[in-house]
């Protein structure tokens, strides 16, 4: 199976530009962040005790989280309800990046991410892709952009869903999460050594979708560019 791994921060664009790819090459989507964000949706909703280690574990050996990938588009179920849209919020945008610290909820989902990757020809995209989930990816790629350009669009992106919010919180929780993200023990985010930098703060989608195709292309792997 071929995996197509793109990692980075919050807003660089991963999640979008690799849905794209994954349709123009024909294979499925996961977007790992989703597995993240639901299992903070999940502890939030039943006001669970994430710091509790023994509470985390009961928890989890209580739930199950699925993706169905149909029409080039993930859903994702906990306990086979549709969450695909619930866990779009700020709050869990937030909770996802404290929770994804605890070595019991990375395990859990890492079991996941490799069972697919198993079975399917992927674009899969998140922050330790590359260095922990895949490290023998057949194309690894970092994908990031200046705070200020991804807070500009995780915005524009909020808003046309119609969710109230403005740049500057958008902006805190950027930096916020990037620091969380970058700094935790387990996974943190970081460029695997064998990965190649895409700097897109001054492209746009289009653009970086041709420049992730040519990357992608340059290691062999064909991809119809219709
Ligand atoms: O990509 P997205 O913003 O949806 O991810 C939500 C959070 O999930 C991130 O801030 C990060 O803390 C966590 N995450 C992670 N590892 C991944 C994907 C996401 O820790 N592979």
């Amino acid at each position: 199976m071929i995996t197509i791994a793109i990692d980075g921060p919050s807003g660089s664009g991963k999640s979008t530009i690799s849905k794209i790819i994954a349709k123009k090459m024909g294979f499925i989507n996961v977007d790992t962040g989703a597995l993240y964000r639901t299992i903070a949706y999940f502890f939030l909703e039943n006001k669970i005790n994430y710091k509790e280690k023994s509470e985390v574990l009961k928890n989890l050996n209580n739930i199950s989280v699925s993706l169905k990938n149909e029409n080039f588009s993930q859903t994702i179920f906990l306990n086979g309800v549709d969450v695909t849209q619930k866990i779009r919020t700020n709050e869990i945008s937030m909770l996802s990046s404290e929770i994804s610290v605890i070595p019991e909820v990375r395990q859990f989902l890492l079991k996941l991410q490799r069972d697919i990757a198993e079975k399917n020809n992927i674009v899969i995209d998140g922050r330790d892709i590359g260095t922990v989930v895949i490290p023998n990816a057949d194309v690894k790629i970092f994908l990031t952009a200046d705070p200020k350009v991804r807070a500009k669009r995780r915005y524009n992106q909020l808003i046309s869903k119609g969710q109230s919010t403005t740049f500057d919180e958008i902006l805190e929780l950027i930096n916020k999460r990037d620091y969380n993200d970058i700094h935790r023990k387990i996974s943190p985010l970081k460029k695997a050594n064998d990965a190649i930098l895409v700097d897109n703060s001054n492209l746009n989608q289009q653009d970086t979708v041709y420049k992730l195709i040519e990357i992608i292309k340059k290691k062999g792997i064909k991809i119809d560019t219709k």
